[in-house]
């Protein structure tokens, strides 16, 4: 198109002159990501590295090279001249060309996120990491008595006396107190820090730096509520019936403190179901490689360059890295041979392979995946599998006999774990948005107003301590928690794309994508090399011929 203006400018004028003028900002825009890029590279590359380091072997100057580059690559993007350069190049309107606008709007939304004042950030950031900090040393007590959170996990794991067990509940709710006022101070401070740049609040501002918006989430939120208002009520009569028997209580008595969490967030184990027998004998790495190898998605070049097994200084956690976005993939896990870890390592690799089968052609700055939601979703995806009974029959080569005993508990136990999930999110979710829209609220009432109505859980009577701020992720991670749930849904609608179109059945019955290259194409051509090509939803609709849904999440699980 603008090779045609520069021809017909010969007779028009003015019309040379616009795609003169527009060419011009384009290549402006051209040379900023040049050198933007060249600064950046190497040092997310060493930033990476340095990461790789500190998390692989606890190296104190690992970590002190980590957060000196962290911050020099903050310094970058909270540079005010860099932004206000992106911000008028955006309302100039005048960059068309596709790939490029998509650059600038990646760009502007990482520059955006970083433009707090140097004075208010430097606040937030150091009540932020106080806060933490006491979450870290905070230790609750029972009968005067310090206690950890694992030795209350494991009272309300296996304790059958309800006086206990509300002690142990009670002891895990003592940090909120501690807390929740340094919490609504940082509330306060991040939502001035985000109306400075124009957004009624933090969590408005938060959504949008990721191309969110709140009124997309809340159609999809209300949307999944209605679903499963009815099947969420009919299973937790069911399992309110389990646990209220081994209690000795009725099930109109059972109380927070009856389930196996503190928030309620996981599935009480009440379903006899160990799928740990199944894997002792295995090598779930080998599994791994020979699952994504069937899929055409071959990972022993990640696995070559990974950091797999326990050892000394090491962070006991999992986690997937691109090293440089040139295909440097690695994972990081404690493998050990159970279900957990072979669900561990499918969901890593799964991060592994979005990354690993990427476009190298297109741009750097699009070379990623479209958002942190689209990631997740691939690695849960792949995660699922490791309690599937078709996927865990052909792996493991088990019978018939064994598969239907799987199948018999593991189908229940799959739909309740995803529905007490996605009930606990959507508490979350809407806790956090009334959180920064008004933080001077009663809290502790919105918190319970929100659990009986999402959970189904009853409030203590006159309970006034703020239960949540307990959960670490208002200071850790903010604004993020419900992109945990839109990846399920996300995982759920991929899943039917790919049984309906791409495998073209009619139900997933039996469905383990075990040498289903097909799939694998699908994925790597539709999902990994579209890359940030488009805003996720955008990707989403493109790869499933929709926009986000909550609707195969529903038939998945649900029915
Ligand atoms: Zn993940």
């Amino acid at each position: 198109m603008r090779h045609l203006c520069v021809v017909i400018g010969l007779f028009l004028a003015s019309a040379a002159l616009r795609g003169y003028a527009e060419s011009a900002k384009e290549n402006e825009l051209k040379d900023f990501i040049a050198s933007h890029v060249e600064k950046i590279k190497p040092l997310d590359k060493q930033a990476n590295l340095a990461w790789w380091d500190a998390y692989t072997t606890g190296n104190a100057n690992a970590y002190d090279r980590l957060s000196e580059l962290t911050l020099q690559i903050r310094r970058i993007y909270s540079d005010p001249k860099d932004f206000a350069f992106l911000k008028g190049m955006k309302e100039s309107k005048q960059v068309k060309d596709p790939l490029l606008a998509r650059q600038l709007t990646v760009l502007y939304n990482a520059y955006l996120a970083n433009q707090i004042e140097p004075e208010l950030l430097k606040q937030i950031v150091e009540l932020g990491t106080q806060i933490e900090k006491n979450f870290s040393t905070f230790r609750g007590t029972i009968d005067g008595k310090k206690v950890t959170d694992n030795e209350i996990k494991d009272i309300l794991k296996d304790e059958t006396d309800s006086a206990k067990r509300q002690k142990a509940w009670l002891a895990s709710k003592q940090v909120g107190a501690a807390v929740a006022a340094d919490l609504v101070r940082l509330v306060k401070l991040r939502n001035e820090a985000a109306r400075k740049l124009g957004f009624d609040n933090y969590h408005t501002m938060a959504l949008a730096t990721g191309e969110q918006n709140v009124k997309e989430l809340d159609k999809i939120f209300a949307d999944l509520y209605q679903r499963t208002n009815k099947p969420f009520a009919k299973v937790k009569a069911e399992l309110d019936q389990v646990l209220a028997k081994k209690y000795g209580v009725s099930p109109d008595q059972l109380m927070p403190w009856h389930y196996h969490d503190p928030f309620f967030q996981e599935t009480p184990m009440v379903y006899d179901l160990d799928l740990d027998v199944y894997y002792q004998d295995k090598d779930v790495k080998k599994l791994a490689e020979q699952f994504y190898a069937g899929l055409g998605l071959p990972v022993d070049a990640i696995l070559a360059h990974s950091d797999l097994y326990e050892k000394e200084g090491k962070n006991p956690h999992a986690f997937c890295t691109h090293i440089d976005r040139e295909g440097d993939v690695r994972i990081l896990c404690n493998l050990k041979n159970n279900e957990n870890w072979m669900e561990t390592i499918l969901h890593e690799l799964g991060h592994g392979v979005y990354d690993k089968y990427l476009d190298y052609g297109t741009p750097y700055l699009l070379r990623s995946p479209a958002h942190p939601l689209t990631t997740e979703a691939i690695a849960m995806f792949f995660g699922r599998l490791s309690r599937h009974p078709a996927w865990m029959q052909q792996m493991l080569g088990l019978s018939d006999v064994q598969r239907a005993e799987i199948e018999k508990v593991g189908g229940k136990y799959a739909q309740l774990k995803q529905l007490i999930f996605a009930r606990w999110d959507m508490v979350m979710y809407h806790f956090e948005k009334g959180l920064y829209a008004n933080p001077d609220q009663d809290l502790t009432k919105l918190w319970w107003d929100l659990v009986e109505k999402y959970q189904l859980v009853k409030r203590p009577p006159h309970r006034t301590n703020p239960d949540w701020a307990a959960k670490i992720h208002f200071a850790a991670a903010p604004c993020y928690y419900h992109n945990y749930l839109l990846g399920e849904l996300l995982a759920s609608q991929w899943h039917h794309t790919l049984v309906s179109k791409v495998l073209a059945l009619k139900s997933d019955k039996g469905v383990s994508y075990v040498g289903q290259a097909k799939a694998g194409q699908f994925l790597k051509e539709k999902v990994f090399e579209a890359g940030d090509l488009y805003p996720w939803n955008e990707m989403i609709k493109r790869s499933t011929g929709e926009p986000l849904t909550a609707k195969y999440f529903v038939d998945q699980f649900v029915k």
